[in-house]
């Protein structure tokens, strides 16, 4: 007896998306090679790890989440390779010179605060001896990720609630802010701005008695004027989605970061470790945004559900 599969229009985009953008990525690969390859930090960019079904999640988690196989494979390879990670501190004193530079240092982030990171990612992380920060929102923390467009449903989209990110803090890993609601942050007035990277330092120092000085820019929207109020807000460590390597010289408050997603294959991943993707830094543009930006508002007309969203 066969069972019936779903076949929303959005399962077949997403699949679509997927395989576009492995197709694209093995094809642009060797495009890197001819390009001089910088050696320094390199932060990895996460957001979710998991194993739930590919068609139950909502069309952004099934991009963004790293299959846990395949994350502990990844930090397999780091370690195979040599990688250490290091602390958000650690990384700061790198930058400054107050401390030597080391070669194979990785810094791993988890953007939003996933409660996969917690479930899923932190074990692996301990198997290997490593370390990661995850940067969640403050107004989401204990909530879901409905709120957002192409979200998912079944309540797939938990993000970490106050104790399991203590939990997150007592297994040795990190936080930093992601704001205080997860807006484009060069879309914002300057007290829209000053407020949203101040209160969400303060919140997570009051809740956890740490000390934050990294904010992850949310969609890696900055620019010169957002640079500023994040220093001017108390953080010592800025976090973009533009790929490439760190190191003495560049400035903390504009650290490349190199996503890892759903799409990379263990190849792909090697690669990216390697900088052959770096180039495509030039991804993190303000034209390139707001393409992507056109192309997310026509995917999700293209999978509106038949039955009433939230507005
Ligand atoms: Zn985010």
């Amino acid at each position: 007896m066969s069972i019936s599969q779903p076949t929303s229009p959005g399962l077949w985009v997403s699949r679509f998306r997927i395989t576009l953008k492995v197709v694209l990525k093995h094809i642009l690969a060797p495009v890197g090679f001819l390009f001089h390859r910088r050696k320094g930090i390199r932060v990895l960019l996460y957001h979710r790890v998991n194993t739930h079904d590919f068609r139950a999640l909502g069309m952004v988690s099934r991009e963004i989440s790293v299959p846990t196989g395949n994350f502990r494979r990844q930090m397999a390879h780091l370690s195979e390779k040599g990688f250490k990670t290091i602390s958000l501190e650690q990384c700061r004193a790198m930058l400054a010179g107050e401390i030597p530079f080391q070669e194979k240092t990785v810094l791993l982030t988890f953007d939003d605060g996933y409660e996969d990171n917690l479930t899923d990612a932190a074990p692996i992380l301990a198997e290997f001896g490593f370390i990661a920060t995850v940067f969640p929102v403050l107004d989401k923390i204990g909530m879901d990720n409905r709120c957002w467009p192409l979200s998912d449903t079944d309540g797939l989209g938990q993000f970490m609630t106050t104790p399991e990110l203590q939990a997150w803090l007592d297994a040795g890993n990190e936080i930093g802010s992601h704001t205080m609601t997860h807006p484009v942050l060069t879309h914002l007035d300057d007290a829209q701005l000053h407020e949203e990277l101040r209160a969400s330092r303060l919140g997570l120092q009051e809740a956890f008695g740490l000390d934050c000085i990294a904010v992850a820019y949310p969609g890696g929207d900055v620019d010169m004027r957002v640079a500023k109020a994040t220093r001017e807000a108390g953080y010592e460590l800025g976090l973009t989605t533009r790929s490439g390597t760190n190191t003495i010289g560049t400035d903390a408050i504009l650290l490349k970061r190199t996503e890892v997603s759903a799409t990379d294959t263990a190849l792909i991943f090697a690669l990216k470790m390697r900088g052959v993707f770096d180039w495509l830094g030039v991804r993190d543009t303000v034209l390139y945004r707001k393409v992507m930006r056109i192309v997310n508002a026509a995917a999700a007309g293209l999978t509106k559900a038949p039955k009433a969203r939230p507005s």
